[in-house]
């Protein structure tokens, strides 16, 4: 494929910051990608030369056990490095692009083509009349927000809280809403983005700069019993509270502790009784000090993962041509490809109001 727009992810940043196992000097990062096919292999039937796809970014074969239920990013046959990560979890997800050789070293789409494997399975044709920007966003981070928000399985009067207004954080409020939740809110502490949790997802926020016991705000807003769901799209970076701030940061900077956890902590003691943690921020590793006892006596439901990003492209295509979302909203940078170091740190350090940075490997699509 040739690329013609490319995004920065939060994953991307894990594996940046040098948190996520198994990057080799070389390895080339992008799973959020889209654009024009530009060869197809001889067993590729479903594509023809010419025709305009945004690509899921887990790898999947399509025909193993995990395919056919429909768990495409726990495909058995796409991580041709399977054995890495047997040796590490016991097990293998699927083949993802750009995400290090744990996931199959597959060379991700931050570049001017990409090499797309079980073409028929996950590539999705985009209609002429949609620009890129506004089905970008199908190849992980909306389905991601909606798998988030799904996993919820939100009824008519439903607090949902999202931790993380980050863009996986943005889509997983906006789908809550879509699904039906009667109020959302959203938890941060970056003024432009709680600004935008407001503004595109109806967001109630809490600042935690403001609210450092986010845990006993909830309450107070949700009649002292915490949301009904919590959602996690923050992950393995989290900003640990202030009094344990140096600590976390030594433990993960030298490698003692793999994950800073701290919205997962905030989460598990936020979340109602009988009420379901939905985590989409990744973790890679043994997380300590989770209050795994309340978590227990609280009857909570856990549902996590990588997103079955295949599942939903095509239900969440028709949303956006209804109009009932618009992905490209969340869009704060746009740059030409060979300016990624600078929107990786752009994106890094929250600075400039950036929420979302795309890439074009041809710079004079900007202007388009
Ligand atoms: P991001 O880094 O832009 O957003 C994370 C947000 O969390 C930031 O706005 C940050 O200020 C906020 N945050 C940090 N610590 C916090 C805390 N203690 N409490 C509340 N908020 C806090 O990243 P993103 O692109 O939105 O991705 C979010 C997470 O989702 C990442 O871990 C990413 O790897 C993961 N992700 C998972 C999948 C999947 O399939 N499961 C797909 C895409 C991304
Ligand atoms: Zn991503």
């Amino acid at each position: 494929m040739k690329v013609t727009a490319t995004a920065i992810c939060g994953s991307d940043l894990h594996m940046y910051a040098g948190y996520i196992a198994g990057m080799v000097k070389g390895d080339i990062l992008g799973h959020e990608f889209m654009g024009e096919v530009v060869e197809v292999g001889p067993r590729v039937s479903r594509l023809a030369i010419g025709d305009r796809v945004v690509v899921p970014f887990p790898i999947a074969c399509g025909e193993c056990f995990y395919c056919k239920l429909g768990l495409w990013s726990l495909c058995d046959n796409s991580n041709p490095n399977a054995a890495l990560l047997e040796d590490a979890d016991g097990y293998a997800g699927a083949g993802l692009y750009g995400h290090s050789q744990l996931y199959g070293g597959f060379a991700g789409g931050q570049a001017e083509y990409v090499r797309v494997p079980y073409a028929d399975v996950g590539p999705l044709k985009v209609p002429d009349q949609l620009k890129d920007e506004q089905v970008l966003f199908l190849s992980d981070i909306l389905p991601t927000g909606y798998q988030a928000a799904e996993h919820c399985n939100i009824h008519a009067g439903d607090v949902v809280a999202v931790w993380g207004c980050g863009p996986v954080g943005l889509f997983a409020l906006k789908s809550a809403r879509l699904l039906g939740a009667e109020r959302v809110i959203a938890i941060d502490r970056v003024t432009e983005r709680l600004a935008m949790a407001r503004s595109f997802a109806d967001a109630e926020t809490i600042d935690e700069r403001e609210h450092p016991d986010v845990v006993e705000e909830l309450k107070l807003r949700t009649a002292g019993r915490g949301p009904d769901s919590c959602i996690d799209a923050v992950g393995m970076e989290a900003q640990p509270p202030g009094s344990e701030r140096t600590h976390e940061k030594a433990l993960q900077a030298t490698r003692v502790a793999s994950d800073r956890a701290g919205a997962l902590r905030q989460i598990l003691l936020a979340c109602r009784k009988g009420g379901t943690v939905s985590i989409v921020g990744v973790y890679s590793g043994i997380v300590d000090r989770l209050p795994f006892g309340a978590a227990f006596s609280k009857n909570l439901t856990l549902k996590m993962g990588q997103c079955h990003a295949h599942r939903y492209m095509k239900p969440l295509l028709a949303r956006i041509q209804r109009g009932e979302i618009d992905p490209a909203a969340i869009i704060t940078h746009r740059l030409p490809l060979e300016r990624a170091p600078e929107g990786y740190r752009t994106f890094r350090d929250k600075k400039d109001g950036c929420v979302k940075v795309v890439l074009y490997p041809d710079g004079s699509r900007l202007a388009a």
